[in-house]
C-alpha cells in the first residue's frame, strides 16, 4: 500500500524512501508528544518489519529504517486509527509540526501550544488539496519558555510574545539563507486562518512553471522562500490577507524576543528538571545519535506508564522527555534509565554528539559517519571527563542534514575514512567554523579529539567557557601549535594540517 516515489525526497510514512541500508519509513510526531500505546506499537513495527531500532530525528519524528519488506496496509489502518498516520495518505509527507518538547510544563513558558499545535496539525491532515506542496513545508510554534525552537529551520515560525499582558504569536518566515520578523502579531486563535491562508498562497504560486522561479529553484518542489522572493515578502503577505476576514496587525516595534543561547539551547532538556506542576519533575534521556532499540523502548515505555503519565516527549535534538515524574520517583527513574545502558546527563560523552545517516544509510556521504562517532565516544568515555557538553557533529557530505548550526567541533567526511576538522565559530561564509586539519585520518581521529578535549579543559578561562569559545580565543597556528606542542598524543605529528 506504500508509495515509492523517487520525485519524493523526504520519507512519510506513505511516501517510503530508499536508503542505502532499505526503506525508511517516517512517523510524523507533531509536537513530538507520544503515547505509551503508539510508542510500543512503533517498536513492535520496528521489531517486525526494520532492524529492531528507530531513530528519533531532528524534528522529532520516528524513523523506522532498513526496512526490507512491504508494510502491510492493515498496518497503515492501525497507525491511522492510533493517530500515527495522516487520514489523508497525500498529506503524510508534509513535515511534522515542531514545538517546545516542554510545552505546558514548562513554568517559565508564556502559552502551552500543544492545543495549536494539534489544530495546526489536523488542518494540514485535513486539507489534502496541499498534497502538491514540498514535503519541506514546516511550521514551528514556540510557547516563550527556557526550552526554545524559535531558532530552528522552518518555513513558518510563531513565536509567543507578550504584550500588555495579553499573548500574541510573532510570525516569521524562512527566506532560505535567513528569515524576517513580519512585524505581524496573531492571537492564538487567529494562528491557523493565518496558516492555512499563507499555504493557499503558497500552493496557488507553487503551481506556476517552475522556470519562472529559476533564481533560487533547489528543490524538485517550489518552496514557499522561493515564492516568497519571488512575489516579495509584502506582495506575499498582501496576498494572504485577502483570504482573511480581518487586517494582519503590524507593529513596527516587537516585543524583544531572545534569542536561545546558541550552545546552551540544545542541553537545557537534559537532566532531572522541575515542572510547572508543583513536585513534578521531567527527565531528559540522552538517546546515542537519536537511536533506540525496541527492548529500550519497551522500557521507556514501562517507565513512562509506571511513574509518569503514559506520554513520552521526543526533543528536535534526538533526545526524550519522561515527564510527570513525582519527585519521591526520581531515583528509581534514574536508575531504570541505566538499566536500559541509557543515561540523562548533559555532560555525558554521547549528549552532544551528533552524525547523519552516514555511507551505511546515505550515497552522498563520503564516511561511515554514525559508526565513527560512536567509535569515537566509546574511546573518549573512558579517558575524558567534561563538566559541560562538547558538540562534536559528524556530517558526511557539507550539506549537514543532522545539524544546521556549527558545533563546537565538526567533522567533515571529505574522502573514504578522512576528516576535516573544523572548530568554534567561522571567520568567513564556512558553516562549519574553522578549518584546524585538512584531512585527518578516522585512525587518527580519536586521540587527537581526546587530546583537543583534554587541552581545552586544562586551559579554558573559566569553568563555564565552551571548546568553540576556547577555540575562538585562538588563531588556528596557534591552536596547532598548542595541540601538537608535546607531541605526546599517538597520531597528531602526522596529521596534515593547513
Ligand atoms: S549530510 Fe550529506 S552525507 Fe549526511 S545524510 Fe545528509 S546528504 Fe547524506
Amino acid at each position: 500500500m506504500y508509495l515509492s516515489s523517487s520525485s519524493v525526497p523526504c520519507p512519510g510514512l506513505f511516501y517510503s524512501t530508499s536508503a542505502r541500508d532499505g526503506r525508511l519509513f517516517r512517523i510524523r510526531i507533531p509536537g513530538g508528544i507520544v503515547t505509551t500505546r503508539q510508542f510500543r506499537i512503533v517498536a513492535d513495527l520496528a521489531e517486525k518489519f526494520g532492524a529492531g531500532y528507530v531513530n528519533i530525528t531532528n524534528r522529532a519524528n520516528l524513523q523506522i529504517r532498513e526496512v526490507h519488506t512491504q508494510i502491510t496496509s492493515e498496518v497503515l489502518h492501525l497507525l491511522q486509527d492510533i493517530g500515527l498516520a495522516s487520514p489523508n495518505p497525500g498529506v503524510d509527507h508534509l513535515r511534522n509540526i515542531m514545538g517546545s518538547p516542554t510545552a505546558g510544563i514548562d513554568s517559565e513558558e508564556l502559552i502551552d501550544t500543544r492545543s495549536l499545535i494539534r489544530k495546526l496539525d489536523n488542518y494540514i491532515s485535513s486539507h489534502v488539496e496541499l498534497a502538491p506542496l514540498s514535503p519541506k513545508f514546516s511550521i514551528a510554534v514556540d510557547g516563550g519558555g527556557a526550552l526554545k525552537v524559535c531558532d530552528r529551520p522552518n518555513d513558518i515560525i510563531l513565536t509567543a510574545v507578550e504584550l500588555s499582558t495579553q499573548i500574541y504569536f510573532h510570525l516569521k518566515l524562512n527566506l532560505g539563507e535567513s528569515s524576517t520578523n513580519t512585524g505581524i502579531l496573531l492571537q492564538p486563535q487567529e494562528c491557523v486562518d493565518v496558516v492555512s491562508a499563507i499555504a493557499k498562497v503558497y500552493l496557488q504560486y507553487s503551481a506556476l512553471e517552475k522556470e519562472n522561479l529559476t533564481p533560487y529553484r533547489k528543490s524538485p518542489k517550489v518552496r514557499l522562500f522561493e515564492v516568497l522572493h519571488t512575489l516579495s515578502i509584502e506582495r506575499f503577505l498582501q496576498e494572504v490577507e485577502s483570504h482573511l476576514s480581518y487586517p494582519l496587525r503590524r507593529l513596527s516595534h516587537l516585543p524583544t524576543i531572545l534569542p536561545p543561547h546558541p550552545h546552551l539551547n540544545r542541553y537545557l532538556h537534559l537532566g532531572v528538571h522541575p515542572q510547572r506542576q508543583q513536585e513534578l519533575f521531567y527527565i531528559g534521556v540522552v538517546l546515542p545519535l537519536g537511536k533506540l532499540e525496541t527492548w529500550q523502548m519497551q522500557g521507556l515505555a514501562d517507565i513512562a506508564q509506571g511513574y509518569g503519565i503514559g506520554k513520552l516527549r521526543l526533543t528536535p535534538w534526538q533526545n526524550l522527555l519522561l515527564t510527570d515524574i513525582p519527585k519521591q520517583y526520581i531515583h528509581e527513574v534514574q536508575s531504570k534509565i541505566e538499566n536500559l545502558k541509557l543515561h540523562w546527563s548533559a555532560t555525558n560523552l554521547y549528549s552532544a554528539l551528533v552524525a547523519c545517516a552516514g555511507s551505511t544509510g546515505c550515497a552522498s556521504s563520503a564516511t561511515d559517519t554514525k559508526n565513527h562517532a560512536l567509535m569515537l565516544a566509546e574511546y573518549l568515555d573512558q579517558r575524558v571527563t567534561l563538566n559541560q557538553p562538547v558538540n562534536i557533529h559528524f556530517t558526511g557530505c557539507p550539506k549537514s542534514c543532522a545539524q544546521y548550526n556549527n558545533s563546537d567541533i565538526t567533522l567533515l567526511g571529505i574522502s573514504e575514512d578522512n576528516y576535516q576538522i573544523y572548530v568554534g565559530d567561522s571567520d568567513d561564509e564556512s558553516k562549519f567554523g574553522r578549518v584546524l586539519y585538512q584531512a585527518v585520518p578516522f585512525a587518527e581521529l580519536p586521540p587527537l579529539i581526546e587530546k583537543i578535549l583534554q587541552l581545552y579543559i586544562a586551559r579554558r578561562q573559566t569553568r563555564h567557557e565552551s571548546l568553540g569559545e576556547f577555540a575562538n580565543r585562538h588563531g588556528i597556528a596557534q591552536l596547532q601549535q598548542i595541540v601538537e606542542g608535546d607531541g605526546e598524543v599517538g597520531g597528531v605529528g602526522s596529521v596534515r594540517s593547513v
